[in-house]
């Protein structure tokens, strides 16, 4: 994990694609796992990447509303593809985990403590928004009064390779969450993918004494001025392209003056409350906690299980759900992404990803939605967001 007060060592150094295996090798000989995108059913998905062979090579992504497609392409990018439906909190918050069992004993139960050995992950191909999302959780899990004791062992594990991105796919909007495209800190080492008619090779930039270590293992030399150029173009140009945009200037405010404007009930029509959108979410971590015993009542096991502020049963407490109508857990998601969240942690719960757009099987935007809410703004007085619940 790089520092948190994170020194940008300022010199940049090219890797060629060939040497790219290198880095896998230096990775794997001081005992990383490597995770990182591949493809599989049509999807980037992250896994277990064991050679460079396995990563993306010349694919990349078509994203709108509803709507993902990978086609193959020529230019043999192995970061070509933007985000897939994966995030990389299934490996720092797996979705489903036990936490602990009890067991029958003589004087009545005894609880048995899960010891894990915790994995040691480098994450390969980590997006700039994506790095916003795991710190946006980090002040979730570590940084509260409680400390999610497996989260952190994970995370404080984990060596990250940032990329930054060489295109934008119609649902990102990074740079109005202002999390991209460019990597910032929080990365161990960070990738710009140059792929020329005659030169296809990686600028590199380090991040952290973690990252310099395992750059001595992988050929490499500084690079040049035009190199660099390039690389800050390429970014440049990406930003210049994003899919959509966000006007986050008074969005809060916007949010909670707005409880009973008319575009929660359109939105609810049209919305399945699948929850998709909140399992692709980087950033979302609601998770419920389930507790099952064996069929001869010798054993109870405590899981902790992803949910999501769609499914009815979430908010359900005594008397029933808090949020019985798709409007209401619609309104509540976006409204604590975009405003309670800031309240909450000082920090939206978006950075602009786009995968809840992409992968809502109706097209739902946020990004519409709340551009919805600036132009027609009902502005009724601000209330206390917690006794909004119908
Ligand atoms: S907004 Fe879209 S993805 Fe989210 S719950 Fe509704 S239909 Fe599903
Ligand atoms: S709310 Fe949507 S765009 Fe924002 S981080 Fe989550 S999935 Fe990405």
């Amino acid at each position: 994990m790089a520092d948190t007060e994170h020194t940008q060592f300022k010199i940049a150094y090219t890797i060629a694609r060939a040497d790219m295996q290198h880095l896998f090798t230096a990775l794997h000989a001081r005992g990383y796992e490597t995770i990182g995108p591949t493809v599989r059913d049509g999807v980037v998905v992250y896994d277990v990447v064991e050679n460079v062979d396995e990563l993306p090579a010349g694919w990349a992504d078509e994203q709108e509303g509803g709507y993902y497609r990978l086609h193959p392409g020529n230019d043999g990018a192995l970061f070509g593809y933007t985000t897939g439906p994966q995030a990389w909190k299934r490996y720092l918050f797996p979705p489903i985990m036990r936490m602990w069992q009890a067991r029958r004993s003589d004087n009545g139960f005894e609880i048995v403590v899960e010891e894990r050995t915790p994995p040691i992950y480098a994450f390969i191909g980590v997006r700039a928004c994506e790095l916003h999302a795991i710190q946006i959780q980090d002040r979730v899990f570590l940084d509260g009064p409680y400390v999610d004791a497996e989260y952190k062992r994970r995370r404080d594990n984990a060596f990250i390779v940032a990329v930054n991105c060489g295109r934008a796919s119609g649902t990102c909007f990074c740079v109005s969450m202002g999390t991209g495209p460019a990597a910032g800190p929080g990365y161990d080492l960070a990738l710009t993918e140059i792929v020329d008619q005659d030169t296809h090779c990686f600028i590199v930039d380090v991040g952290s004494e973690q990252g310099a270590s395992i750059l001595l293992d992988v050929p490499h030399r500084p690079a040049t001025r035009a190199e660099t150029e390039r690389a800050a173009a390429i970014v440049e140009a990406t930003a210049a392209h994003m899919g959509r945009t966000l006007e986050t200037t008074g969005l809060k405010e916007l949010l909670y003056r707005n409880f009973d404007h008319p575009q929660w009930d359109a939105l609810a029509e049209r919305c399945l409350t699948c929850g998709n959108c909140t399992l692709v979410c980087p950033t979302c971590f609601c998770h419920t906690l389930e507790d099952v015993t064996d069929l001869t009542g010798q054993t109870a096991e405590r899981w902790r299980k992803a949910d999501s502020c769609f499914n009815l049963s979430f908010s359900f407490i005594s008397s029933g759900s808090v949020r019985a109508s798709a409007r209401s857990r619609y309104r509540q998601w976006m409204t604590h992404k975009l405003a309670t969240w800031v309240d909450q942690f000082g920090t939206f719960g978006c950075v602009g990803c786009g995968r809840c757009i992409t992968w809502c099987p109706v097209g739902i935007d946020i990004t519409a939605a709340a551009a919805t809410l600036r132009e027609d703004d009902i502005g009724q007085p601000q209330v206390e967001p917690i006794h909004q619940m119908a």
